[in-house]
């Protein structure tokens, strides 16, 4: 099969072989109330309240909104402004942890018998996409298009990030109970399941598990940057091109991720809304590379410290990879969406030059894009070119930045591109 354009980065997964480790419990959380895209919530918890784990503190009034509730049992101490790294400031529930843990008496395992009751579900739970990407998932299971196929993103592809792969080595039964209950709600026939050929224990560990499954296939994909992409990721396990102006969902194609799967299916056993998830630990400044399982709204401090990082050799951290994430400050919180955190002690810092007119960038465009173009067109700032060249489209995975001979900023200058649009 043709492949999809994209780039080669060096592995850095020092954090492949490290088992998922619960962190010890925080001294306090700080929860913000949005933390998917969309509307934030309403905080329904005041100063002195007591909460218990998986309490609902933020009502979701907004139709593109999901529940928060708390990760901890605690004393709510104030709601705060908490500033989001897009510089967004939104509510944010500063809470105490006591000594005792336990969760709340709403923790009861769901009905779901129905499709309906399938998105209810999903909602209640606050359940996300959690590979990073925010997406509302009760949103994805309510498409009124018919879905032939589900493909699961196990891709993980950006350098560093190994809390997905540790689950499909952990816990692929629980990746597979999702699917079972996906696809046996909404009627889908067909299952692919993408990862990287160069995890091959992590394709075993699911085709173990879905052994007595039908209709489920693991397709190992290349070990290129970034498959993870939903169009590159569609194109790989199902060779299906989307074209542009299409989405999946209207090709009947419904795409989720790993560990949000595996998250539905311990909410229907459990009841147990979606408070905690596995960040990778790791960087140049990160002394013991992990993949700990934390109390959503944990600081991040409390990552640093127990992965032996001090912040006083920090230059710079991110939410997410290294390639996609977004700079935080010591100030974060661990977010629903978050599924690592990078801390390097260094900063790249390049001098751009003029366009060479290699087309570098080109060649590494996932989407065909003419970054290059996209650059000159925004730096006249010809808003008509912008749109004949579909700056719409691209999904900023910073391939074209990476390889630019000129060190050209394009990615960031695309991004800014949008915003102009917009
Ligand atoms: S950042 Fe945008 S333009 Fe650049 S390679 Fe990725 S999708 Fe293409
Ligand atoms: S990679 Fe950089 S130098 Fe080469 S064509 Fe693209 S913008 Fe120009």
């Amino acid at each position: 099969m043709k492949r999809l354009n994209g780039i080669h980065l060096p592995v850095k997964k020092r954090t492949e072989d490290k088992q998922i480790t619960p962190l010890p419990l925080p001294k306090t959380v700080r929860i913000p109330m949005l933390m998917h895209s969309g509307s934030p919530c309403v905080p329904i918890v005041s100063a002195g309240d007591h909460v218990d784990v998986g309490q609902l503190i933020g009502r979701a009034e907004a139709s593109d909104a999901v529940p928060v509730h708390s990760s901890v049992s605690g004393t709510v101490r104030r709601i705060i402004r908490y500033e989001l790294p897009s510089g967004q400031t939104v509510p944010c529930a500063e809470i105490e942890t006591c000594e005792t843990q336990l969760l709340a008496d709403t923790c009861i395992p769901p009905v779901i018998n129905t499709k309906q009751d399938l998105i209810d579900a999903a909602r209640e739970s606050g359940c996300v996409g959690l590979g990073g990407d925010g997406s509302l998932t009760f949103q994805k299971l309510s498409t009124n298009h018919p879905v032939q196929m589900l493909i699961v993103n196990g891709a993980e592809c950006e350098t560093r990030l190994s809390a997905d792969g540790r689950l499909m080595l952990e816990a692929p039964e629980q990746i597979i109970g999702g699917i079972e209950l996906v696809t046996k709600l909404l009627k889908i026939r067909e299952t692919r399941i993408g990862v990287r050929r160069n995890r091959p224990a992590a394709i075993q560990q699911l085709l173990n598990a879905a052994a007595n499954s039908r209709n489920i296939t693991v397709c190992p994909l290349p070990s290129d940057y970034p498959q993870g992409a939903e169009k590159v990721l569609i194109f790989h396990t199902a060779g299906i091109a989307v074209p542009d102006g299409q989405t999946p969902e209207e090709l009947g194609i419904l795409v989720l991720n790993v560990s949000t799967l595996a998250f539905l299916y311990q909410y229907s056993q459990t009841g147990i809304p979606l408070v905690e998830r596995v960040v990778t630990v790791d960087g140049d400044a990160v002394t013991k590379p992990c993949n700990l399982r934390v109390p959503i709204g944990t600081p991040v401090t409390d990552l640093l410290d127990y992965a032996a990082c001090e912040p006083d050799r920090i230059h710079q951290l991110l939410c997410g990879g290294e390639m996609m994430g977004e700079c935080i400050t010591f100030r974060a919180s661990v977010v629903k969406t978050q599924n690592g955190l990078i801390a390097s002690n260094t900063v790249k810092t390049y001098e751009e030059s003029a366009c060479i007119r290699c087309g570098r960038c080109m060649n590494a465009c996932p989407l065909s894009l003419m970054p290059v173009s996209l650059d000159k067109a925004y730096q006249q700032r010809d808003v008509n070119q912008l749109k004949a060249l579909r700056v719409d489209l691209c999904m900023n995975c910073g391939c074209c930045t990476y390889v630019c001979t000129a060190k050209r900023p394009l990615a960031e200058t695309i991004q800014s591109a949008k915003a102009l649009l917009a």
